[in-house]
């Protein structure tokens, strides 16, 4: 847009109309005054952290009668699904980043490079620590936006913080690459044993996530596309194990993706260890307990990659003991992201899980509200009704009622009652415990950060005119009605590239795709998914410049 303009206005003014950017709008707002000519209080808004929640929530925030602080160690955002393409150099790192000093400008909101070490919530504080540690500063709030995304999670597995490598940020995706550049070097050298060489060039990653899977992937790309060309003596040398805790690899996907993911990875020689938990990582080895054969294996390797989970980052913890969440795993919020137990601060993205128990027992609540008479009973017209109320008050329930869930329950329950045509409430709320049990937490994924960052965003942009009047569902605990609807998670599907030019993807509906024609699809639904032009346009070159002339193997 500003491209176009400069060239055809050619002058300052013109931008100045028709761009985004205005800077004359955050001087007009700062000067806003009441009708009684008292200038508006602005409420102050921190948010913290700028990755797929917090970048969602700063685009879509368009609230003159806030000001918004931004507090992040990193100034760019991060377009992770790519990451992995990074550690091969099929992208590169900086197609991937989009530097947060353009939003904030356009925006009007400020920036500081630093990291939150400590929330103070009875005193409505942060405490900040710059980059490079050199700075310390406090910050006050009126409300809070915790968006700071989650750590690798070692499980305390000893040597694996020493000696293996995270796939989190934009550095560790250069190191590795930079590292399996070296061990190729390393193994060209020459008065190499065998055995010295295998060594080095064995490739373990660890997890069988979506995140394992690509990498394992990518790896494997570079090493039948580039290396072979590249590093040909060598080449006989590598090999690539992945190792799994659990039964399959892709665990959250459907079984036909699981089926197709490990055959394709079988015959690309890809050594799939499944049932191989990891118990420690030492310079040269990596130790694993098999849980067929309840045996140590112990092998040597060259490079380690860990992406066996997330976890909380330690302020979270902190944070979580001051208000009374020291016991659960994860920040719990209610459905509206509000954080339980304390006021004005909201929580999204990975760092935060909505509390579906309570959103559980609410809806019994419901259902003891409607059984009027007390009778313990409820006829199917009111039990459907009530199934009904609960999809609109709580709508994020509903995927789980289309998962027919409920309907199984009360099959379970005409079952259990017999011909009868009532429906014990008593015997519902057993069911419903089971529900809760299969009722999963939302996927820690971009998908479900971005969307809830999207919704907290248009709910703050309403924030006035909803204290008035408010549009939320009819509150069963008091009185009125909540100021918004709670927030609703729709799933576009997911994708897991496998690689060879080939993709899974679980489609809506549950519908799966697999094989090249999905990767066109990844490559299309991804493109569109970056967040600005500049990004779109470096990685399609990127791909381009990779079809051409391949992977650039220099180690810098
Ligand atoms: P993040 O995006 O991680 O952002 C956290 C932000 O907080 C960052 O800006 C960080 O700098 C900042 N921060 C950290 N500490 C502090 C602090 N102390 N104070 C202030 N700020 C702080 N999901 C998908 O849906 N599809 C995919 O294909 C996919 N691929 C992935 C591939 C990889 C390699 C990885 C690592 C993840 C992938 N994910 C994918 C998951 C997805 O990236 C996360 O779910 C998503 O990033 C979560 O968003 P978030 O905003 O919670 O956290």
């Amino acid at each position: 847009k500003l491209l176009l303009l400069s060239s055809f206005s050619g002058g300052a003014g013109g931008l100045l109309v028709f761009s985004d950017y205005n800077p004359l709008k955050s001087i007009l707002a700062s000067d806003a005054t009441l009708s009684d000519g008292q200038p508006i209080k602005k409420k102050k808004v921190v948010v913290l952290g700028n990755g797929w929640s917090g970048y969602s929530f700063l685009s879509y925030l368009k609230n003159p009668n806030l000001d918004v602080q931004v507090v992040s160690p990193r100034n760019f955002f991060l377009f992770t699904p790519l990451l992995p393409s990074v550690t091969n150099g099929t992208v590169e790192a900086r197609s991937i980043v989009e530097p947060i000093r353009g939003l904030m400008r356009k925006k009007g909101f400020e920036y500081k490079e630093a990291e939150c070490v400590k929330i103070d919530a009875s005193n409505k504080k942060i405490h900040c620590r710059s980059k490079a540690g050199t700075t310390e500063f406090d910050m006050d709030y009126d409300i809070l936006v915790i968006a700071v995304g989650a750590k690798p999670n070692t499980f305390n597995t000893p040597g694996v913080e020493e000696h293996a490598h995270f796939l989190k940020e934009t550095e560790d995706a250069l190191k590795i690459r930079k590292s399996v550049i070296n061990c190729f070097e390393r193994a060209s050298l020459p008065n190499l044993t065998e055995e010295e060489r295998k060594k080095i060039l064995h490739f373990v990653v660890v997890g069988g996530g979506p995140t394992g899977v690509e990498f394992s992937a990518e790896l494997h790309d570079f090493l039948v596309d580039d290396v072979a060309k590249i590093y040909p003596k060598v080449q006989e040398f590598t090999r690539i194990t992945l190792l799994e805790a659990g039964d399959h690899i892709l665990n959250m996907f459907d079984k036909r993706i699981i089926a197709f993911a490990e055959e394709k990875f079988q015959r690309d020689g890809i050594n799939l260890k499944t049932g191989s938990m990891v118990v420690g990582v030492t310079a040269d080895e990596i130790s694993t307990k098999e849980r067929e054969t309840g045996k140590l294996v112990t092998e040597t390797y060259g490079m380690v990659v860990w992406s066996a989970g997330i976890g909380l980052r330690p302020f979270i913890r902190d944070f979580m003991q001051e208000i009374g969440q020291g016991q659960r795993r994860v920040l719990a919020t209610d459905e509206w992201l509000r954080v339980e137990g304390c006021d004005s601060v909201y929580a999204l993205g990975d760092t935060a899980t909505i509390n579906q128990r309570k959103v559980m027992e609410d809806i019994a609540a419901i259902f003891s509200k409607a059984d009027k008479g007390n009778t313990g009973t409820l006829n199917k017209k009111e039990f459907n009704a009530v199934v009904k109320d609960i999809c609109q008050r709580y709508p994020q329930v509903e995927l789980y009622l289309k998962k027919k869930q409920l309907k199984n329950i009360a099959h379970l329950l005409k079952s259990a009652n017999g011909e009868d045509t009532e429906i014990n409430i008593e015997n519902f709320k057993k069911a419903l415990t089971e529900v809760d049990s299969q009722m999963k937490n939302l996927p820690p994924t971009a998908q479900v950060a971005a969307q809830q960052g999207k919704y907290l965003a248009k709910c703050f942009n309403r924030m006035d005119k909803c204290e008035k009047k408010p549009e939320g569902p009819l509150r069963f605990r008091g009185e009125g009605r909540h100021r918004f609807q709670p927030f609703r998670y729709t799933h576009f599907g997911s994708f897991a590239p496998l690689g060879g030019e080939q993709a899974a993807a679980e489609l809506p509906g549950d519908r799966v795709s697999m094989g090249h024609s999905t990767q066109w699809l990844w490559y299309s639904v991804y493109a569109s998914k970056l967040v600005s032009w500049r990004t779109r346009m470096l990685v399609i070159s990127d791909w381009g410049r990779r079809f051409v002339f391949g992977r650039d193997s220099s180690s810098i």
